[in-house]
Formats: C-alpha cells, sequence, structure tokens
C-alpha cells in the first residue's frame, strides 16, 4: 500500500477538553505521522465551505456552529494506507456504534460533538489538505 495524506480536525469537544496529546498520541501509536498542525479557530462561513457536501443535511447548521465554537488543531497525517487506517482509529461517527479502543469510542460526546474528522478519500484528502495548508507548510 501508498504512502499517502490525508487531513484531520481535532474538533472543538475534544480542544475544550485538553484531549489533543492523548488523541494525537492514538495516531502515532497507529504509525500515523503528524506531518503538519497548528491551532485555529474558524469562522462559521469557513466551517460551512470546509462542510458544504452536507450543506442540505439537517444537522449542518449545528455543524457548523459547533465547528466554530471554539478552537481546533487542524493536522496532516501521513503513512501507509493514511486514510482508512485514519478512519479504523477515529472509529465510527456515532460514538454509541465506534468500536473499543477508536478515538470516537473514548473521547466523542455525541454523534455530533464526536471529537475528530478525518478525510474519507484520496481525492477530498487531497482538497481537504489544500484548504488549511500552504506548499510550505507541507514538508516533504
Ligand atoms: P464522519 O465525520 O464520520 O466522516 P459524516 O461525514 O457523515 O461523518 O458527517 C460529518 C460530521 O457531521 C460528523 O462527524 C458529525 O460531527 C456531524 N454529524 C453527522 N451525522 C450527524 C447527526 N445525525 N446529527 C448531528 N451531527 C451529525
Ligand atoms: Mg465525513
Amino acid at each position: 500500500m501508498a504512502t499517502e495524506r490525508t487531513l484531520s480536525i481535532i474538533k472543538p469537544d475534544a480542544t475544550r477538553r485538553n484531549l489533543t496529546g492523548k488523541i494525537n498520541a492514538k495516531f502515532e501509536d497507529a504509525g500515523l505521522r503528524i506531518v503538519a498542525q497548528k491551532r485555529i479557530q474558524l469562522t462559521k462561513a469557513q466551517a460551512g465551505e470546509f462542510y458544504a457536501v452536507h450543506k442540505e443535511r439537517p444537522f449542518y447548521d449545528e455543524l457548523c456552529e459547533f465547528m466554530a465554537s471554539e478552537p481546533v488543531v487542524v493536522q496532516v497525517l501521513e503513512g501507509e494506507g493514511a486514510i482508512a487506517k485514519n478512519r479504523e482509529v477515529m472509529g465510527a461517527t456515532n460514538p454509541k456504534d465506534a468500536a473499543a479502543g477508536t478515538i470516537r469510542a473514548e473521547f466523542a460526546e455525541s454523534v455530533g460533538e464526536n471529537s475528530v474528522h478525518g478525510s474519507d478519500a484520496a481525492d477530498t484528502a487531497a482538497q481537504e489538505i489544500a484548504y488549511f495548508f500552504s506548499g510550505l507548510e507541507l514538508v516533504g
């Protein structure tokens, strides 16, 4: 399997509870390398643009409010099959369905406030990385 990069976001429910280090340890223990990382606060409009694919969903407005409510940590994770591996480490969207030991099983508060975002495919990973990071911030 090829080395890939994926975009991860540690969401406001997790940064608020000081869980960045514990979540990063889960990534590193799974063999994912954090190759870029920064703490930022999104505006609601920026959160809306990032999650535009969900704009017809009933939870869209609530999701954008939540993502803009407090700072997030955006990061690029690299490794063999990083996109799927990160989704595995994250666990299912709803923490009630997330496998034991996954980030969402251990830390998520609800289906909406579920601690982490991870890209779902190669094309979205490339778009999402470019949304947050410039070439200068991505060391080869
Ligand atoms: P994932 O983050 O696992 O890729 P989705 O892409 O389906 O999940 O949804 C994006 C985000 O929208 C979720 O991580 C979660 O924060 C929020 N969300 C998804 N489904 C619901 C729901 N039923 N109610 C509230 N928020 C939701
Ligand atoms: Mg998704």
